[in-house]
């Protein structure tokens, strides 16, 4: 495989190899938490799928596309805090007193509605696919996007083979709760 920037391919390796063990770790215990939350909110959207979608209105699981706002110290609000240098990606202003929906949303040439993740995974970083997908960046799309979305795609298919659902149905209750309405997705998105 080719050098990935950020992500080569023994990189890529040992990164999988300390999912899995994450992974592990977190489905060993019926009783009380692992708090690693990008598995947590995976797992939740496996096995309530509808709480992916109905939070949120059908949008992704970037909140920069839903609630999260950043606004700067000239008034101007965007977004997501990482394209601040891109006039199109402004979303209000506090000066000039306007405010519209997120313009980071989901665009034809992305690929999530083709991908295995999807259910679970929802763009999770709409950052990346916009920079990827719509500005082109095709270093930035082969060096992170793509790495990251293979890491998406591995931990789906780890947490599967721990049988989430049984997993779930075994769970105390304040451990479910916690899966199910912990207030820290609000902020974060699924980023390994
Ligand atoms: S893994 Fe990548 S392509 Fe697949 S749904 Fe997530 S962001 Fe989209």
């Amino acid at each position: 495989m080719a050098d990935r920037g950020a992500y080569p391919a023994e990189g890529m390796a040992k990164r999988k190899a300390i999912l899995a063990q994450m992974i592990a770790k977190f489905f060993r215990h019926t009783d009380r938490l692992y708090p690693i939350v990008p598995i947590m909110g995976m797992v939740r959207n496996k096995v309530m799928p509808s709480k992916a979608q109905e939070l949120y209105q059908g949008k992704t699981q970037c909140r920069a596309s839903t609630h999260i706002l950043n606004v700067m110290p000239d008034g101007r609000i965007f977004p997501c805090p990482d394209l601040l240098y891109l006039p199109e990606m402004q979303q209000g202003s506090v000066v000039e007193n306007w405010l519209r929906a997120s313009p980071l949303q989901p665009d034809p040439a992305m690929p999530c509605g083709e991908c295995a993740a999807y259910g679970f995974c929802r763009g999770n970083c709409m950052k990346n696919l916009y920079l990827a997908y719509v500005k082109q960046d095709e270093d930035y799309r082969r060096e992170v996007v793509e790495p990251i979305c293979e890491l998406v795609r591995f931990m789906g298919e780890e947490i599967d083979r721990h049988a989430p659902q049984e997993w779930f149905a075994r769970a105390t209750l304040p451990v479910r709760k916690l899966i199910t309405d912990c207030e820290v997705y609000e902020y974060v998105e699924i980023m390994p």
